[in-house]
Parts: structure tokens; sequence; C-alpha cells
């Protein structure tokens, strides 16, 4: 094993062999081993809350530094939730990435799975859910089965079929993320850009269109063709090229009658981009005004819909003066965040008593003649007892 293993190799073997002892604390509490570890450095917390400074000791150390491997190698299988950290932990079951992507609620960053799921049933919180994730993770997270009893969250190996730890798999693994670093440089890249989607001054509905856009998951017809839902690609307006997103509301030569109209947009000509989430991200860097663009490739996608399903729509050469006459409105309009927003807005701080804390705050959607309202209840230790976020149809 050791002939021709460079530092680097030797470094990753000892970090496989150190997670071995972690992952032996994890899952044996029966040993001398355990209780002898666990009375001297955490005999308050479990191994995977268990900070450094609490000793010098080399030994402990070694084991925090095998424990962190194990947490980024690992996967969590959701029992109660209760040690499963909603934005820190592997957790999701795609294969990648398994950490949760949407964007960190402010006063929730160290929720942990079970106030995701309603204690009574059982079930997951759906309203909770979807206010909190973006809709694909919301989805995932809702197909996620749960045990009816009270069961223990449980850590188990991914790259291995037995799911259990081993050095060899360890080893493996830590090789592979020299590698995995570029695919987390990518993530890196994707969150941010999330991030800026969900900060755009829009309604969720136009949000909600530029992030599938980014994804490549709008119904383009290309996207239908692969999924043999159709049985041709070309794109309706054109007739001359197939129709993915970026021909559908960017680079069709039909939608001169769009962009051409405002000089904001005449990169178009000039600029080549490659997908969506590529043109997007140097809107994001370039333009004063990505809120007017998200607009505008809404209106583009909502009048393409509208004609196909034979609706009445609008002309093309109306698209760009309509999308900036809605982007207006919305602005002079301040309309309410929704309530996925308010979640992320509202200041929650512990109380002092027994006593619960309410935060509340309602959302006006005026164009979908409805209104929303979000609470969320919680003790003295911000644990959430309650929550909802429903809408409401206008009375007239
Ligand atoms: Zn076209």
């Amino acid at each position: 094993m050791a002939v021709g293993m460079g530092f680097r190799d030797l470094t990753h073997f000892n970090d496989a062999l150190l997670a071995k002892q972690a992952w032996r604390l994890l899952h044996n509490k029966e040993t001398l081993f355990y209780k002898v570890f666990k009375a001297k450095f955490f005999p308050n917390h479990s191994l995977l809350e268990a900070k450094e400074i609490t000793s010098r000791s080399y030994a402990w150390k070694s084991i925090l530094h095998g424990r962190d491997v194990i947490l980024d190698g690992a996967c969590w299988r959701v029992g109660n939730g209760k040690s499963i950290k909603i934005w820190q932990h592997h957790w999701l079951p795609q294969k990648h990435p398994t950490k949760v992507l949407s964007p960190m609620v402010e006063t929730m960053e160290e929720a942990t799975v079970d106030c995701l799921i309603d204690e009574g049933t059982r079930m997951w919180n759906v309203a909770m859910i979807d206010g909190i994730f973006a809709p694909q993770e919301a989805e995932e997270i809702k197909n996620i089965p749960l045990a009816r009893k009270d069961t223990k969250d449980s850590l188990f190996w991914p790259l291995k079929k037995d799911r259990r730890y081993s050095c060899k798999a360890g080893y493996r693994f830590l090789k592979d993320d020299e590698v995995g670093h570029q695919v987390a440089v990518q993530q890196d890249h994707e969150i941010g850009l999330w991030k800026k989607i969900w900060a755009l001054n829009c309604p969720n509905k136009v949000r909600n269109v530029i992030w599938r856009a980014c994804h490549n998951s709008l119904p383009s017809k290309c996207n239908l063709f692969r999924r043999r839902i159709i049985s041709e690609q070309c794109c309706d307006r054109c007739k001359a090229e197939n129709e993915d997103t970026l021909h559908a509301v960017w680079s069709c030569k039909l939608l001169d009658n769009v962009w051409g109209v405002n000089n904001s947009w005449n990169f178009r000509n000039l600029q080549c981009f490659s997908s969506f989430s590529e043109l997007m991200a140097w809107i994001f860097d370039h333009q004063r005004n990505p809120a007017l663009f998200a607009f505008t490739v809404w209106s583009i996608w909502h009048q393409r819909n509208q004609s196909r399903s034979q609706s009445a729509h609008r002309p093309l050469n109306f698209i760009s003066q309509w999308a900036h006459d809605s982007w207006a409105e919305f602005k002079a309009l301040k309309i309410a965040p929704s309530p996925s927003r308010l979640v992320r807005r509202t200041w929650w701080k512990p109380q002092v008593h027994e006593m619960l804390k309410i935060n509340f705050d309602g959302a006006i959607f005026a164009e979908e003649k409805s209104s929303g309202l979000g609470v969320i209840i919680r003790d003295r230790k911000g644990l959430v007892i309650a929550s909802m976020a429903t809408r409401i149809p206008q009375q007239l």
C-alpha cells in the first residue's frame, strides 16, 4: 500500500483511518472505547455536535477530524429528523447534491429536519416545506418516506453496497473528493445564482419561471421531445430551429420583436450563450435591471404557452411594453412578499419566560386575486410548535 504513495495519498489514508474510529464511536455505543471518550470529551452532546475547543488532546482532535470526513461523505436516513441539520447535513435522497441548495432561512440556521415534520401525524408539513424550499427541492423532500414510529436518524455510507463505512471506501471517497472539489465550485456558483433569483424584485410566478429556465426544467419542445411526450421539437415560431429553453425565450429570430425594441438588450446580437443559466448569470453581472429582464422572459414564456394552447394572446410586438408595464406596476404597488419570503425576513428572538412566540404576516397577490397568510409558532427554545402558510381566495 505504501509503495509509491505520495504525501497526499498518505494523508487521505490517515484520514480514512480516523474516520473509521469516528464511525465506530457513532455506531457502537456499548463499547468501552465509546464510554471513555463520551465521558471525557462529549458528556453533554453527541459526537456530531462536539467541538474541538474543549480539549487539547491529540487523540480527540484526530477523532473529530475523522468525524468531519464522515459528515462530508455519509448521508442521513431521516428518522425523527432531530439529528439532521437542514442546511448543513447531507440528507436529500437524490444522487447529487445531497445537501439542500435553497437559500437558508434567517433565524433557522441551526434548524433540524424534525421541524418540517408534523409530530402528530408523522407526515411532512407540506405547507411549510413549500414555503421554504425551491419547488424541485420541496418535491424531493416530500417524497422521502417517513417512519410511522419515532425512530432515530441514522448515517449510512452511500458509496458502498452494505452502506457501512470502511477504510477503503473512505480512502476512495477522499481521493475522488479532490476531483469533487471542482463539483463543489460548480455548486457554489449554482447557489449564488439561486440566491440572486430569489432576491429578484418580482412576483413568485416570475422567479419560478426564471429558476426553472435556469435548471432546464421548463416544458420546452426539446424537453418534451426528450421525454417522448411529443414527436418533433421544432420551434413553432420560426419553424427553423429546435426549441430548447434558450431558444424559446431568448434566441429565436422572431423574438427580435421583443428584445430588439429596448436598447438594454442590445448585447443579444453580440454575445453568445450556451444555456439559459449562463445568460442569467451574465444578466446578474452586467445588467442594472435583472427584474425587468425576468418580467420579459416570463411574458414571452406566458405568451408562448397561450399561443400553443390556442388561447387569446398578445402579439409579439406588444410583449416588451407589456413586460415593462407589469414590472413598473409591481414596483409601484410594492406588493407584500410571499409567505416564503416572509419566513426569511422575520426576525425572531428567544423568549425568556414560558410562552409561545407567534410570527405572522400576510401577502396580497393582486393578479391571482388571492391573499397569503403565514404563521409560525415557536416555544422559548425556538422549536417550531406549529406553522402554516396558506392562500385564501379573495371574497367578492
Ligand atoms: Zn424559433
